[in-house]
């Protein structure tokens, strides 16, 4: 976790920070589950329960390869093992209450209830060539981003790793039993994206990246180029993440290129700047030689001034241009409450413009699920 933001002796600084990292003591931790464990700790805890070490295996191809749902499919583990495998590494995690479709059943969005009465949201969405998922790492956020709907809730607590797994595998399923207009499909990418602060629940988060990376059976066998991990810019979690050796895509969501704008914007700017995010982001790019994708939304009148978007470009340039970013504009979705909307559609291409003609690739996010409150900032879970 990172540390607080110091108190400031500085007297201009106006306000206390609204941002909390660490959950409250003494709660009821998720039910363990095999996505939460290594191979190794699989068979260890099967071993444990006095079943052949074997058996783990045999539940993971079920849970990662298979995507089997129901124990009773099982039939290749003998009734009174499977009985005691379930019950010790498949406990149920989450009960979907209410899922909303729309773009023809291209976008759903899934409601779900997991085990305290912690409420979260996940959305996939189909494409032509691809289906991504994107998934919560906590119930709510304590990051506090005005213009997003989940940060006005504050954060209720950390998702476990087997819960964040559980979203693509839910989704997964869902594609390969054809319930998802297109006709059966696989999840090809996943974007943490949903509700939460991915790197202020790093461990989990990491522990997720690695199940989905594992190769089948042990994961789900994706691509890490297939990930993109968002973050607010927490410093010291993007410096550890370009440690881990897996090259997942970074987003940094930076929506304003200057101190002043982004630390009313993003509020965690007042702890990190800019310069120090971005140039967490750029060392990240170097180290593992992943474009990273600058998020910005774009607010009317807020940060989509001619000279804020030439701003961006030459903070951006000034790490160099050697293709290591693109900036992704994202009209800004309505949450309830706010008072900002999106930029005009002459604003957004004239920031468009500016960026390209300072040589940095740019483009605008096709938002999905705006109809069904399913599109990015949006996910309140109510
Ligand atoms: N906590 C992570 C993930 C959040 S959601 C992060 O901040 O990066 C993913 C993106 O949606 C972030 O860039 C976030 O700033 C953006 N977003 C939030 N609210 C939005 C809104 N109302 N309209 C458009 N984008 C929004």
């Amino acid at each position: 976790m990172p540390e607080a933001p110091a108190p400031s002796s500085a007297p201009e600084q106006p306000r206390t920070l609204p941002l909390v990292f660490d959950e409250p003591r003494g709660r009821r931790k998720p039910p363990r589950h095999l996505a939460d464990l290594t191979p190794a700790e699989r068979k260890e805890l099967v071993s444990g329960l006095g079943l052949p070490g074997f058996r783990a295996k045999q539940l993971s191809t079920h849970y990662f390869g298979r995507l089997v749902e129901d124990p009773a499919e099982m039939t290749d583990l003998p009734t009174a093992e499977r009985d005691q495998l379930v019950a010790g590494l498949l406990p149920p995690l989450m009960e979907p209450l209410r899922t909303l479709e729309t773009d023809k059943g291209a976008t759903r969005k899934t409601l779900w209830k997991l085990f305290d009465g912690a409420l979260v949201e996940s959305v996939l969405m189909r494409y032509p060539d691809r289906a991504t998922m994107c998934v919560s790492s906590q119930a709510g956020c304590g990051m506090a981003c005005p213009f997003c709907a989940t940060g006005q809730g504050g954060l209720q607590r950390n998702m476990s790793t087997a819960e964040i797994v559980e979203q693509v595998v839910a989704g997964a399923r869902s594609l390969a039993r054809g319930e998802v207009a297109g006709g059966p499909g696989r999840v090809s990418n996943v974007v943490f994206m949903g509700m939460g602060e991915p790197m202020a629940n790093y461990k989990a988060v990491i522990g997720a990246v690695r199940r989905l990376t594992d190769k089948t059976p042990d994961g789900l066998g994706m691509s890490a180029r297939g990930i993109t991990v968002s973050t607010v810019g927490l410093v010291p979690r993007i410096e550890q993440l370009a440690d881990e050796g897996i090259p997942v895509t970074l987003a940094l969501s930076l929506h304003a290129p200057d101190d002043e704008l982004r630390d009313e914007l993003v509020p965690i700017n007042n702890r990190w700047k800019v310069h120090e995010a971005v140039g967490a982001a750029w060392r990240y790019a170097e180290r593992t030689k992943r474009r990273v994708s600058i998020e910005y939304a774009l607010i009317k009148d807020v940060n989509d001034q001619a000279w804020r978007a030439d701003l961006l470009a030459d903070v951006l340039t000034s790490y160099g241009d050697w293709g290591w970013v693109h900036v992704n504009l994202i009209p800004l979705n309505p949450t309830p409450g706010s008072k900002w909307t999106a930029s005009r559609r002459e604003d957004e291409r004239e920031v468009v413009r500016r960026l390209q003609a300072k040589g940095v690739p740019t483009t605008v996010r096709d938002t999905r699920g705006r109809e069904i409150d399913g599109a990015c900032g949006q996910l309140a879970a109510q």
